[in-house]
């Protein structure tokens, strides 16, 4: 923007200017000058006068002088007028400019008011500050006063009393309200130009919109910042961990939060400004406080766990006891120096007390684990074993819980290894309890049932925190019950076989009655009566055998079995036995092996019973023609005698029940008659003389049963 050119700013300076100047230059003629002259006159005039030689022409000459002196005066009085104009005019035109850079700098509103509120004058910059345009100034539309918001009119009229009282007023703030409405902040100083009622203001105005906007922008921001600090400091303060903030050499210190003050007998305001020794000494903690001094010597920071500390809580002397976790941290002025330390303390006492509880619990429960005569174990979510009780250590003789882990799974037997395997691997994927039968080998190399529970234990949300297992020993009671099986099976099995054996001899015996009958009727010979009556002999004797071994059966279960004991030597009874069976010609071959012997004392009706059950089976299990070897010694004062054939042999696994009443190795064979009492009979027998009986056999191969006989001490 230009500044308009004739524009009354420009003529009220130069006036101004000129006008001073003026009366100046008048003031310094009228007071010097002229009188000078017009004395310079005045002593011409009295000298010529006192002169008697004066004539006309001297007048003449006087007053041009004086006419020629006042004309000089005059000129120099013109001159001195110009040259004045002249500087008037040169300072205006800088000022005049001064004040045209102002107008037109953009940035300055400037405007020319009245007391009553007209505008009459206003440079652009104002024009867009308040939004009007210069049409509606010229129509003379803008008034300061109706653009003035009532709570700024207390401070314009203050305004107005200064500039009628003062020529100008203070720079004040106050908004203006713009054409559309909205408002402008603004900075506004006025002097007054002319004075009257219609006296005429200048004001400059400068927006500060921005300034105060980013000034509300701060003060919000402050406002915010300090809520947050209050926020954060009751945060701090109502803070479950003790926090205290120290200052200086002497750590002094400078915050403490309120659980902080919680453990002292201090308020806030005794506490502000303790020294951490002071601090000490007053709680009579006893604590080395040297690591946390050093905190403040280093600028490192220390934490630590589970500090048992004394302190006088109430300031009364009693000492409470507690444990803290604690962090100490420095703090850093803006330079990088350490200015303090502050230490965040947690009491973890009840959390020890529980730990203590728990340690207390668990010791409890390994001492009730290890009592009790079950294997039990316990492993985290993952399966794997972290604890095995006495009862493991025992079974596997081992301590160390690495080697325990891997031992309790070489334990288990290969034909139930899979089995174990899928359900152990099912209950850790599906968290749940499991129960199963299997066995396990001891230190020893013998496997025993045993029965495993695995219980999953879970928090509350579901989730195993823990398996429980337990693994009995179901050894006695499984064998027992495959014993009992085993026996049930048999029984079945005697009865069947038992009707047969004792019908074949019946029905033989039967028929060689009905054949001796009708000899007799015949009037047949004696021959043929003879041959029917030993062969219903020899089924009476059959029947005999039968009834006999029952009736010891019977007498073993009761203890009724009577022993009339003498001494006499196992090899006689062999002997006297071998002849009685090659009498009955059996095709096989018997060789007796004598070693050194000595007699025994006992039943020998009921060893030559066992002998003969022992030789019989060699005979019955055996092929034709095959050898039978019987051997008769005595080692370490027992005496010996062990029947070893070459026949079908008993499989390994049916050895253990080759001594159990009616067990047979092929009960429904009608190969080999007999009721699986013989062996049963034959051990029990020697078990009542003190003696033992056993077996070794392969299968296809043999077998040798043999039994022990303490020797005759008579
Ligand atoms: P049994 O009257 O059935 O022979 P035992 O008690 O004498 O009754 O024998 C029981 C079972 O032992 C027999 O059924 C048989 O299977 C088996 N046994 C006994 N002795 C022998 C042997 N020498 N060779 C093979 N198997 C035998």
């Amino acid at each position: 923007m230009r500044f308009p050119k004739g524009h009354r700013l420009l003529h009220l300076v130069l006036n101004k200017d000129s006008l001073t100047g003026y009366r100046e230059r008048v003031k310094l003629l009228n007071q010097y000058i002229l009188p000078l002259i017009l004395l310079a006159l005045l002593f011409t005039f009295f000298l010529f006068r006192n002169s008697d030689e004066i004539d006309a022409s001297a007048y003449f000459a006087f007053f041009l002088f004086a006419a020629l002196s006042l004309c000089g005066v005059l000129l120099f009085r013109l001159a001195q007028e110009r040259t004045a104009r002249k500087s008037a005019e040169s300072n205006a035109r800088v000022h005049a400019a001064r004040l045209s850079n102002i107008y037109n700098s953009g940035i300055i509103g400037l405007l020319y008011t009245r007391f009553d509120g007209v505008i009459t004058e206003a440079n652009d910059v104002f024009l867009d500050m308040i939004g009007y345009s210069r049409s509606d100034l010229e129509q003379g539309l803008i008034s300061w006063a109706d653009m003035t918001p009532p709570e700024y009119k207390e401070i314009s009229e203050l305004a107005l009393v200064q500039l009628r009282e003062k020529g100008a007023c203070e720079p004040f703030t106050k908004e203006y309200r713009r054409k559309d409405g909205g408002r402008v902040y603004v900075l506004l100083a006025s002097s007054l130009l002319t004075k009257g009622d219609h006296a005429e203001i200048l004001t400059y105005a400068i927006d500060i919109t921005n300034l105060k906007e980013s000034e509300k922008r701060e003060q919000a921001l402050g406002l915010k910042i300090r809520h947050q600090q209050e926020e954060m400091f009751r945060v701090l303060n109502e803070a479950p961990v003790a926090i205290v903030i120290r200052k200086g050499p002497e750590l002094a210190i400078e915050y403490a939060n309120q659980t902080a003050l919680n453990y002292t007998p201090f308020d806030r305001a005794q506490a502000a400004g303790t020294s951490v020794d002071a601090f000490h000494q007053r709680l009579k903690t006893g604590v080395d406080i040297t690591p946390l001094k050093n905190v403040y010597l280093t600028g490192k920071a220390v934490k630590g766990k589970a500090l048992p500390v004394k302190y006088d809580r109430d300031g009364r002397g009693n000492l409470t006891e507690g444990w803290f976790d604690y962090v100490w941290e420095p703090t850093f002025a803006e330079e990088g120096n350490v200015t303090g330390v502050a230490t965040f303390t947690f009491e973890v006492t009840d959390l020890m007390h529980a730990n203590a509880r728990l340690k207390a619990n668990e010791q409890h429960f390994r001492f009730i684990a290890d009592a009790i005569p079950h294997k039990m174990w316990t492993s985290g979510a993952d399966g794997v074993a972290t604890y095995y009780n006495q009862g493991w250590m025992e079974y596997l003789q081992e301590t160390d819980i690495g080697q325990l882990r891997a031992k309790a799974w070489e334990a288990v037997h290969p034909d139930e290894l899979d089995y174990v395997t899928a359900q152990w691997s099912s209950t850790v994927g599906k968290g749940e309890d499991m129960e199963m039968e299997h066995r396990l080998c001891r230190h020893d190399g013998v496997y025993q049932w045993h029965l495993t529970r695995v219980c999953a234990c879970k928090d509350e949300n579901g989730q195993v925190t823990m398996y429980v297992g337990s693994s009995t020993n179901i050894h006695e009671q499984k064998t027992a019950a495959i014993a009992l099986r085993l026996s049930n099976e048999k029984k079945d099995e005697f009865l069947g076989v038992a009707t047969h054996e004792l019908r074949t001899p019946i029905t033989s015996m039967k028929a060689s009655l009905q054949s001796l009958e009708r000899a007799a009727l015949a009037g047949t010979g004696p021959d043929k009566a003879l041959s029917l009556v030993s062969l219903a002999n020899r089924q009476v004797n059959k029947l005999t055998g039968i009834v006999n071994d029952l009736t010891d059966v019977s007498k073993i279960q009761s203890g009724k079995l009577q022993l009339n004991k003498s001494v006499f030597t196992l090899s006689d009874s062999v002997k006297e036995l071998i002849a009685d069976f090659e009498l009955q010609k059996t095709d096989c071959s018997f060789v007796i092996q004598a070693g050194d012997e000595l007699p025994v004392n006992a039943d020998k009706i009921r060893i030559d019973q066992v002998i003969s059950n022992l030789i019989s089976n060699a005979v019955k299990y055996s092929p034709s023609n095959a050898t039978i070897s019987i051997l008769v010694e005595t080692t370490q004062n027992r005496t010996v005698c062990s029947v070893t054939d070459e026949g079908i042999g008993i499989p390994e696994e049916l050895q253990p029940f080759i001594f159990d009443r009616f067990f047979r190795v092929h009960p429904s064979s009608q190969m080999f008659s007999g009721l699986g009492l013989g062996l049963f009979i034959s051990s029990e027998i020697v078990k009542q003389h003190g003696g033992s009986m056993e077996v070794q056999s392969q299968e296809g191969k043999g077998s040798c049963f043999s039994f022990a006989l303490p020797i005759s001490d008579l």
